[in-house]
């Protein structure tokens, strides 16, 4: 399969795509809106369990290069608690990436079942705590197969209850998200489409490393999707070092950019901080991180390093002091409950400890 047989991909287009796509083979409209139905609602991928569609309609697909394709399952694992799930799967091409699948029960609110989709084979962006920038770039994926990796965590839901379904996204998987902005944009508005999975808008995460010029365009669509941003520290020199892309797009350009970015959607912004002893955990790093928050909607995630392999850093123990003082500056703050950190699939780790680059491409 090429690159350009990924866009005849039917799982990668829209309900407006198929309906163009309809008019242009000949066949009516209410086609578009039965094959999305099999697509997105019912989650299927062959040919023969689309049990409504003419058979001529599916050979004129055929024919004409249409596909329905989804990504290979390679690899599970699931935590002891079984509350999480990560699964490796394979591309078209024989390149690999990770899904997490998170279970939080809640008390006094419907439970919630978050997927973490990659959006990127590797990271450019070259964070160097992180085992996914550790790995390097290889490409961004398709429309379909962000789709597709959350319409197959939602089957591992449905398999233990039919009834239920995934509720939350999160785009904090391998690559950086904006870096792949029309594709993740495009599967933004596919998953969140009522005639299919019927993911709100709200209840999905987009996180950068602060690409600021694509914050300015998530901005102006007019999505109230929530921006997570990956901070990790509040001075300039250290976060050159902690989050490269810093050097382009420096704090103050930043900031700016996610003040606008509240402005335009009143959406809180989520930081996301990765405590790490003695890099960014010190008293002079919360006095740093309050100013800058100043005024702004938002809150800080306090994430406990995750220790990779090949980097030097370690998990600082300062999590709770450091949530207390940004408190005492009027600063929201939370320790984020990690999940999936035994089979490595918490933030940060995806790839991680397995070092091979036989994980990215499953032929080599
Ligand atoms: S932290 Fe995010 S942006 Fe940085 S290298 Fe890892 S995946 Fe890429």
């Amino acid at each position: 399969m090429t690159v350009d047989a990924m866009e005849k991909n039917l799982f990668g287009l829209s309900l407006n795509q198929l309906n163009d796509l309809m008019k242009e083979l000949g066949f009516p409209s209410y086609r578009a809106d039965q094959l999305f139905e099999w697509l997105h609602k019912k989650q299927i991928d062959t040919w023969e369990e689309m049990s409504n569609i003419p058979k001529k309609l599916k050979s004129t697909l055929q024919e004409n290069g249409y596909q329905l394709m989804l990504p290979t399952l390679v690899s599970k694992h699931i935590s002891t608690d079984g509350q999480t799930i990560k699964c490796l799967f394979s591309l078209y091409d024989g390149y690999t990436v990770e899904t997490v699948l998170m279970n939080y029960a809640r008390d006094n609110s419907r439970d919630r079942r978050t997927v973490c989709v990659s959006s990127q084979v590797g990271c450019a962006m070259g964070c160097p705590f992180c085992a996914t920038g550790h790995q390097g770039f290889y490409r961004n994926l398709d429309v379909s197969e962000i789709v597709g990796q959350v319409i197959l965590m939602n089957k591992l839901v449905r398999q233990k209850d039919p009834i239920e379904q995934v509720t939350n996204l999160v785009y904090m998987g391998m690559g950086e998200p904006l870096n792949n902005y029309n594709h993740v944009l495009a599967s933004v508005r596919l998953l969140s489409d009522a005639h299919g999975l019927n993911i709100g808008l709200r209840r999905m995460t987009i996180s950068t490393c602060g690409i600021v010029p694509k914050i300015y365009a998530l901005a102006a669509e007019g999505l109230p999707v929530t921006l997570a941003v990956s901070l990790h520290t509040a001075d300039n020199k250290k976060r050159d070092k902690l989050v490269p892309i810093n050097e382009k797009y420096p704090l103050a350009s930043l900031l700016k950019a996610c003040r606008y970015y509240y402005e335009q959607t009143k959406r809180r912004i989520t930081f996301e901080y990765a405590l790490i002893a003695g890099e960014n955990d010190q008293p002079s790093d919360i006095i740093d991180l309050q100013r800058l928050l100043k005024g702004l909607n938002c809150h800080v995630n306090i994430i406990p390093l995750n220790v990779v392999s090949h980097a030097p850093y370690k998990t600082s123990l300062e999590a709770e002091r450091f949530v207390e003082q940004l408190k005492k500056y009027h600063v929201e703050a939370f320790i984020r409950e990690e999940k999936g950190l035994e089979i490595d699939a918490a933030c940060g780790q995806l790839k991680a400890n397995e070092g091979e680059k036989h994980e990215y491409f499953l032929d080599e």
